[in-house]
């Protein structure tokens, strides 16, 4: 089936049969006096006493436990940019099915019409108790890292800014499984990344993670070096001390990621790197250049993209739902690093497994290989193993609430 819409039918998808894309839905029986004394008052008042208690009751009477909320103040939506909170709604609505169809999460989406990083962080401060996590989305770079540093660490509940993270977990699982394809580990590895936004810093602060030690970065200006005396403090921790040109970045290269706009670099650029390269061009919707391109002058490319169109979509969709899904079933605290490189390790074995019959009918005959690194959106065993490998990994690094865990019952209960 064509992944093309028109502008119509995307109107018409948002408007009919009601206007928007989410709803709320009720959990409990209110048939009767007796049910409406038990959901509101008198009876309300058991569950609220509890809680002023033991705020952690909060987890068993009331939605805390399976709710997210998708934050946004609209200044970095898709590549439409600063289109405001109220434009954003589409979008923050969207991210809302997406967590509650593939991952059975809720989520209010919550428009902020706040650019002020103060008053941002307390406004979602202020409406935090609400929710089980904290699902950043579309803030634009630099405010975004201070945001949710801010956010992480002053509320005891999983703040996420997809935009970055989610960018990250799934293009380590293709770093993991595109470099062990080229018979490479990513200390000996020499990469470039092109951009130096919300998504390229925590792509690049993952890959250190995962042992890359020789990393170039690159903004609008050029390799980011120790000469440049216009870097703000989150480019400044990949400052190389060369002033390479973007050609001497590239010579030898292992990989190049592209997580800038259209056109930021050539194919004599990938002419440049090494005989079998990495190359992921994930602007949207245009890449910086096309798989075709890549193709004239290394044939034997791994090459990923953004798109549906193409091998290998770099889709944040197999991560988010289920990062949270994990994060929310065990409790946690935060989403630390430990979390986030076992999603990534995850979603790289998934890609290894053979398609199911039902996933065969709707991709072919895809197999692990260059041209399917990373598993497809659709697959239904990621929530098995990225959710489990999330609440495991919390659960092992001390910021979990729930004590008792079963990894084994929990990977049981998922896949039902
Ligand atoms: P962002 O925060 O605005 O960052 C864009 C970066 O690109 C900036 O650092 C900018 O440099 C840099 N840039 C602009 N022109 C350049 C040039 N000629 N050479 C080198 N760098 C250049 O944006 P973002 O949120 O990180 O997203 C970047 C792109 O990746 C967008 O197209 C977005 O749609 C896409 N993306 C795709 C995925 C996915 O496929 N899953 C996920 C996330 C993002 P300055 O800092 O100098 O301005
Ligand atoms: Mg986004």
């Amino acid at each position: 089936m064509s992944t093309k819409v028109t502008k119509s039918e995307a109107l018409d998808y948002h408007k009919v049969p009601n206007p928007g894309k989410v709803a709320i839905a009720t959990t409990t029986r209110l048939e009767s006096q007796r049910d409406l004394s038990l959901a509101y008052s008198p009876g309300v008042a058991y569950p609220c006493e509890e809680i002023k208690d033991n705020p952690e009751a909060a987890y068993t009477y009331t939605s805390k436990r399976n709710l997210v909320a998708v934050i946004s103040n609209g200044t970095a939506v898709l590549g439409l940019g600063d289109i405001g909170a109220l434009a954003s709604k589409p979008v923050m609505e969207g991210k809302a099915v997406l967590f509650k169809k593939f991952a059975a999460v809720d989520s209010f989406d919550i428009e902020v019409d706040e650019k002020d990083i103060d008053k941002f962080c307390e406004t979602v401060k202020a409406i935090s108790p609400t929710f089980g996590g904290i699902n950043l989305e579309d803030i634009k770079s630099p405010e975004c890292f201070e945001i949710e540093r801010r956010l992480v660490d002053e509320l005891n509940i999983p703040v996420m800014h997809d935009d970055q993270h989610g960018t990250a977990i799934i293009t380590t699982a293709g770093l993991i499984n595109a470099s062990s394809m080229m018979n490479k580990k990513p200390e000996d590895m020499k990469v470039v990344v092109v951009g130096a936004g919300a998504s390229a810093i925590s792509c690049s602060n993952m890959y250190k993670e995962l042992g890359v030690k020789n990393l170039i970065m690159c903004d609008s200006k050029g390799v980011i070096h120790k000469g440049r005396t216009d870097l703000n403090k989150y480019k400044k921790d990949f400052m190389i001390d060369d002033a390479l040109t973007m050609n001497e970045a590239f010579t030898d290269a292992d990989m190049v990621l592209g997580l800038s706009r259209p056109g930021t670099f050539t194919k004599e650029h990938i002419s440049l790197m090494s005989e079998r390269p990495i190359v992921f061009t994930l602007a949207n919707p245009t890449p910086e250049l096309f798989p075709e391109e890549v193709r004239e002058v290394r044939p034997n490319a791994i090459i990923g993209t953004g798109r549906s169109d193409f091998p290998n979509q770099v889709n944040n969709v197999l991560g988010f739902p289920f990062i949270f899904r994990g994060a929310l079933d065990v409790q946690t605290r935060k989403i630390n690093m430990t979390m986030k490189m076992a999603a990534a390790y995850a979603i790289a074995n998934l890609a290894k497994e053979p398609l199911y019959p039902e996933l065969k009918v709707m991709f072919g005959d895809l197999s692990y290989g260059p041209e399917y690194i990373i598993p497809t959106p659709f697959d239904k065993r990621l929530m098995v193993e990225v959710s489990a490998a999330v609440a495991n990994a919390a659960v092992e690094t001390g910021v979990a609430r729930v004590k008792e865990f079963d990894l084994e019952a929990y990977r049981e209960k998922l896949s039902h």
